[in-house]
């Protein structure tokens, strides 16, 4: 940690390679298992709230900065239609005569009527923010003066009993035990994934992605990065009707039922559905692997819709479950 006049903040954003940002020290071991260490609840990033200056390391979007939570969360279907997902702070604040709606960069401009609204907010908000001069900086949110110590550290995780993830990861009850286990294999990367397998040499082969062949397979790809999951989850979430689902690692997927607004047995419902389709990934990479199977991420999508009416219709309360119905909305009973 460095003191710039006074003030603390991180020297952990040193520069760029292959489009995202590189963190230098013990900043980048933390980094690293930022995706896996949750503190009451939240991610230890989130805990980190960013101060852009005239630098480009605070990511626009990603990087808690404005407000208490990240803006890709604050407008997903803005998020979804941003053609450069991890912009910097600069990228997208006028610095001086420049207007804000210049600075985007969308893939088409937003036209419905909740892009449209997001927007509105999106330009009311950044019309307030004025860039710095100084450079960008970090700062640890649970302290008042924004200084990390490891006292503050200890002291949050000595409190912490992670019942947020461990409740997410248990799954409800209407679907199977087989799923649930195979959720806490996944979520503790247990996997035989072909990275796994690669780093145990016990690979013979490609540690490509079984569905894709684009990218290593970890995990982490094959359930959130890899283009077969992603139609997966664009068809799953236009379904359900929440935002587009934009993961990052597989721990985001156990968050999506949260930005569903809906009773608790509605995000019960969206919770075990997330479960079945990681399933439904999992045995289609298999069955593409081992047995020619097709792979096809419209195929994975109708497994997930089957899987979950047979489960949900035989092991809820929902006996009179109807097909057409729960084909057009899974949450209509409620
Ligand atoms: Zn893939």
């Amino acid at each position: 940690m460095i003191d710039y006049g006074g003030k603390w903040c991180l020297p952990v954003m040193v520069g760029k390679e292959d489009g995202l940002l590189a963190i230098a020290g013990v900043w980048n071991n933390i980094m690293k298992v930022e995706a896996k260490t949750w503190i009451k609840g939240k991610r230890i990033n989130s805990l980190m709230k960013g101060v852009p200056g005239n630098e480009c390391y605070i990511r626009f979007r990603i990087d808690l900065w404005l407000g208490d939570t990240p803006l890709m969360f604050k407008w997903p279907r803005l998020f979804a239609l941003e053609r450069i997902k991890d912009c910097c702070v600069k990228d997208r604040v006028p610095a001086s005569n420049e207007e804000i709606l210049q600075l985007c960069c969308w893939d088409r401009s937003p036209v419905t009527s909740v892009e449209v609204a997001e927007l509105v907010e999106y330009v009311n908000l950044l019309n307030g923010v004025v860039l710095s001069a100084a450079k960008d900086k970090w700062v640890w949110t649970p302290d008042g003066a924004g200084k990390f110590s490891t006292f503050s550290f200890k002291s949050l995780v000595s409190d912490d009993s992670s019942e947020d993830v461990l409740f997410s990861v248990k799954g409800p009850r209407w679907v199977p035990l087989k799923c649930r286990i195979f959720m806490w294999r996944l979520v503790l990367d247990r996997l035989p994934s072909r990275e796994a397998l690669r780093k145990r040499n016990i690979l013979v082969g490609s540690d490509m992605c079984g569905l894709c062949g684009d990218g290593v397979e970890s995990v982490d790809h094959l359930f959130s990065a890899c283009s077969y999951s992603m139609g997966v989850w664009n068809r799953l979430s236009e379904w359900i009707k929440v935002p587009p689902i934009f993961a990052f690692s597989v721990y985001d997927l156990l968050e999506v039922h949260r930005g569903f607004e809906g009773e608790d047995k509605a995000k019960d419902i969206v919770r075990g559905l997330v479960l079945v389709a990681c399933w439904a990934i999992w045995k289609a990479r298999n069955d593409k692997i081992f047995s020619n199977g097709r792979g096809d991420f419209e195929d994975i999508f109708g497994e997930v819709r089957s899987l979950g009416f047979l489960w949900l219709k035989s092991r809820s309360k929902h006996r009179n479950l109807v097909w057409r119905e729960w084909c057009n909305y899974p949450s209509y009973m409620l």
